[in-house]
């Protein structure tokens, strides 16, 4: 048994605590106790204790392409940039995806929704002690080429030894033809969309125009609706838990229709990405009553993968208090996973202990 005690302990089922003890035994929690009075054998830190962090948004896959794309340049330039940089020998690419889960584990994270489209880091997954949900995710906007895409898919979730679900790749890069063979498919696996992370999404939507539109009208049929991004595609998701990525230019009036009219709805902020590609933040004020969690993104659009290093980017960029930050990055993305030992300091839980002390994380259990 051991009793740890730090300045502040965030349990985030209930409000922080004072210099208060955990009581844990084999990494399960056992009790959560207000004070320090009577124990013996405390464990004293300075700082405070939270849960493990969980990474909702990952593509462990391109952690190769670290500090190989330019900054800034928007996501269409982004896109084109990534699939150039994926040839690249699978050494280099396997010691990348060690190299990365490695540097999770060391910044206290305990379990990540991770985006594949190939099977570079089934093996990996399947070892590591993070618990790895892997999303396999399809793209093609010619709807000729969706029947192949799709059993391309199939044929990657069969060697995924993880849980795993089949998801399209982000609002304007899948046909309707692949959405419904997708819809189709799910069995109540939870899924993840790419969601307004460029300006220019909702113009493709709303207008046939924009960078993001020229960009992609020579690769098939582009679905201009009239409305935004969110609103058109929304509807074509089979109706699952549903985590929500970017929402960088996502407005409140589409986060209210979307709350409005969907259940088990999850929305993930990447905010060190978003700076590194289109070098702006969500407004976070848009979300008020939506269940926020937050992801790293990819080695290729960020320079760690390291939750409280976005915990921090969200604390000096608003006036949102670090408990809240701290429920989106360990218990809703928990909830989003549907891992029920995980997120928060509740008793009979086993959800990782962080030690957070001058802004460097130890993972104390
Ligand atoms: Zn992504």
């Amino acid at each position: 048994m051991r009793y740890l005690s730090a300045d502040i302990i965030y349990p985030l089922n209930r409000t922080p605590i004072i210099e208060g003890v955990l009581v844990i035994d084999s990494g399960v929690i056992v009790d959560l106790l207000d004070s320090r009075d009577g124990i013996e054998n405390l464990e004293l830190f300075e700082g405070f204790l939270c849960p493990g962090f969980v990474n909702t948004h990952c593509h462990l896959e391109l952690s190769h392409m670290l500090d190989k794309l330019p900054k800034q340049s928007g996501l269409p330039q982004f896109i084109s940039q990534v699939s150039k940089q994926r040839e690249e020998s699978s050494v280099i690419i396997q010691e990348a995806i060690n190299v990365a889960d490695k540097q999770m584990q060391d910044n206290g994270i305990v379990a990540v929704g991770d985006i594949s489209n190939t099977t570079d880091t089934f093996a990996l997954k399947s070892l590591s002690p993070i618990y790895y949900h892997t999303f396999i995710e399809l793209f093609a906007i010619n709807s000729a080429k969706a029947e192949k895409v799709f059993q391309k898919g199939l044929s990657i979730q069969n060697k995924c030894q993880t849980p795993s679900s089949i998801v399209p790749h982000a609002t304007y890069s899948v046909s309707n033809h692949l959405f419904e063979k997708i819809k189709q498919h799910n069995s109540g696996e939870i899924v993840c969309l790419h969601n307004q992370e460029t300006k220019t999404e909702d113009t493709l939507f709303l207008h046939g125009s924009g960078a993001l539109y020229n960009h992609l009208k020579e690769f098939g049929e582009l679905n201009v609706s009239g409305m935004s991004a969110l609103k058109t595609v929304l509807p074509k998701m089979p109706q699952v838990p549903t985590l929500l990525v970017h929402n960088t230019y996502t407005s409140q009036a589409d986060v209210e229709w979307a709350e409005s009219q969907y259940e088990n709805l999850f929305w993930c902020t990447c905010p060190k990405a978003n700076l590194y590609i289109e070098d702006r933040l969500p407004n976070y004020k848009n979300f008020k009553g939506a269940t926020m969690t937050i992801g790293t993104d990819s080695l290729a659009s960020n320079h760690t993968l390291s939750i409280w290093e976005e915990v921090q980017t969200i604390l000096n960029n608003t006036n949102l208090d670090l408990n809240t930050i701290l429920t989106w990055a360990c218990k809703n993305g928990a909830d989003f996973l549907q891992l029920k030992d995980l997120g928060s300091f509740e008793k009979g839980k086993k959800p990782g202990v962080n030690l957070i002390h001058k802004n460097k994380v130890q993972r104390l259990e």
